[in-house]
């Protein structure tokens, strides 16, 4: 019988409710259960596909695709999914679905194309039941589906939120149908500290189960996010204020190293609470593994130092897989990294200022769509193609880099039609069955997809192994026939899908490390298992960084 648990958030958004809910669910891991887990996301959005990666943070790709039918007639492709699934993944190395990420926007859909098909005739459709109906169905299907012992739901935004309200909703009428012992709720706060009177805040973290109470629902556990550990008078006032036991309060005090998280939890008893609460008979908690991965990260020798060109310098969680691939890497590699955004805008303007390109162990380009820094992204391309300083282009990125190359190389216009629909050397164009789709949520090729390697290549150095799978999304791809003509220059097809009709992965010929991938090896990326292709360029960049040193 699948346990359920909630979390939900208050106070702020962003305070690392996504890292506290998988650290719980990896204390089960530790007891040998089985964990599953939902992310909640209250936007009307039906997937955060098309939502901006400044405003939203990274959209993360699922290895399965989902054929979404919120009605018998009409159907949805899903494999784009909240950030916070990465977050799961990496956390429980475990590969998550589409369909366990529940948005208003499917919600509302199902039930409005349920209503025009008939299945409410006579009745009014209502928020409640039908929308928390709805909701309920959705989260009991993943627990059906896949039987876990714990299915851990994460609930998006901030309690109070109209947003969130009906899935609230849901929770309080979910925890009445179910006995007591099968359901618990574990609420993420803030707990500020005021600098100028040196104490913890509890206040703020009042008000926000206060807001939770008002919505019919009591947690059982609360665990509170701050800058420093919670002092015993702290979780004793959130104990009282709050109604939970003492022990009950957990402190989430800022860390260096994210993963440790699940053993900081240990030590303040959480998982042995936990299996009480729900009347969980485990195993003993074994985290041996988790702790030798989490030395890793604590013990580095050297430095490295990446640059990332790019357009979507703003925050840094437009591409949070790709910086915790890069960690990953260098934990595995004994070293420490840092990764420094480098706006390619002014690029264009003045190209003297590539020069700080030169400074970097290694460069990155990275994914992203449309025109806006393209050009500075293909110039930082060339200026890096023209030095020893290990490159790796991420799809987006990959192309460019193409693009730089063929213009090195002869086609001095080449150009991606994405970035210039006019170009006279499309090197760079829309995958023949795209031409046809003009709609855009979940239309680009997506998920998981199998790839062969050539042998002898630096891609087969990194893998292993001729036959792959990674994950995609994309619309556009390196045309075939330029990259047979920029053979002759230099430039190596190393890998293709099963069908050999796209080019899946392009590197140089010779000593420099220069590889362009399609896919984003980002997204199978583990602490412990750091993905091939970043592991390499990582190792890449340190013999650049050794080789500099000695000259
Ligand atoms: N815009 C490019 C395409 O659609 C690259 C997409 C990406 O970087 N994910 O092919």
């Amino acid at each position: 019988m699948t346990k359920f648990l909630f979390v939900t958030g208050g106070v702020l958004s962003g305070i690392g409710k996504g890292a506290a809910a998988a650290s719980v669910g990896k204390s089960f891991q530790f007891r040998g259960l089985e964990v599953d887990m939902i992310k909640i996301d209250p936007y009307l959005n039906v997937d955060p596909g098309t939502l901006n990666p400044i405003e939203h943070g990274e959209v993360f790709v699922t290895d399965e695709v989902w054929d979404f039918n919120p009605s018998e007639d009409s159907s949805f492709t899903i494999a784009e999914i909240d950030q916070d699934f990465g977050t799961y993944e990496r956390f429980l190395d475990k590969t998550m679905h589409p369909r366990n990420n529940i948005t208003s926007g499917q919600v509302y859909l199902s039930v409005l194309l349920q209503e025009r098909a008939g299945s409410y005739l006579g009745r009014t459709v209502q928020i409640i039941p039908h929308i928390t109906d709805e909701i309920k169905n959705r989260i009991r299907e993943v627990a059906k589906r896949n039987s876990p012992d714990i299915l851990i739901s994460e609930i998006g935004g901030t309690v109070g939120d109209i947003e969130a309200s009906p899935f609230l909703e849901a929770i309080r009428q979910l925890r009445l149908e179910e006995p007591d012992d099968r359901t618990a709720l574990i609420h993420v706060t803030l707990v500020p500290y005021m600098e100028t009177i040196g104490q913890l805040k509890t206040k703020p973290t009042q008000h926000s189960v206060k807001t939770l109470l008002s919505a019919g629902l009591q947690p059982d556990i609360i665990v509170g996010r701050s800058d420093r550990p919670l002092s015993k008078p702290a979780k004793e006032k959130i104990s009282l204020y709050s109604n939970v036991p003492k022990e009950a309060v957990i402190s989430d005090p800022r860390i260096s190293v994210l993963y440790e998280l699940p053993l900081l939890f240990e030590k303040q008893g959480l998982g042995d609470y936990l299996c009480d609460l729900l009347r969980i008979r485990a195993r003993s908690p074994d985290y041996s593994h988790w702790e030798n991965i989490v030395n890793e990260f604590e013990e580095a020798d050297e430095k490295v130092r990446i640059a990332m060109p790019g357009k979507y310098t703003q925050i840094l969680d437009s591409y949070i897989s790709i910086n915790k691939a890069l960690k990953h890497s260098a934990a595995k590699l004994g070293a420490e990294i840092k990764i420094e955004f480098v706006d390619t805008e002014p690029f264009e303007k003045n190209p003297r200022k590539l020069k700080v390109l030169e400074d970097y162990d290694g460069v990155l380009l990275t994914p992203g769509f449309g025109t806006r820094g393209a050009e500075g992204m293909i110039k930082a391309s060339r200026k890096t193609l023209s030095t020893d300083i290990p490159f790796l282009g991420i799809c987006f990125g990959a192309q460019l880099l193409f693009i730089a190359f063929c213009r090195e190389n002869g086609l001095k216009k080449a150009n991606s039609t994405e970035v210039d629909p006019d170009t006279p050397h499309p090197v760079v164009d829309l995958l023949p069955e795209q031409r046809e789709i003009s709609k855009k949520g979940g239309t680009m090729r997506l998920g998981g997809q199998e790839i062969l390697i050539k042998k002898g290549t630096k891609l087969y150095e990194a893998y292993g192994k001729e036959r792959i799978i990674e994950r995609f999304r994309h619309r556009y791809h390196l045309i075939p026939e330029f990259v047979e003509q920029m053979e002759e220059n230099g430039l190596i097809l190393s890998a293709t899908d099963v069908e050999e009709r796209i080019v899946n992965v392009v590197e140089l010929e010779g000593d420099h490390w220069v590889v362009g991938v399609q896919f984003h090896p980002e997204f199978t990326s583990r602490p412990g298992s750091p993905n091939p292709v970043y592991l390499s360029f990582v190792e890449a960049a340190l013999e650049h960084k050794r080789k500099q040193k000695k000259d």
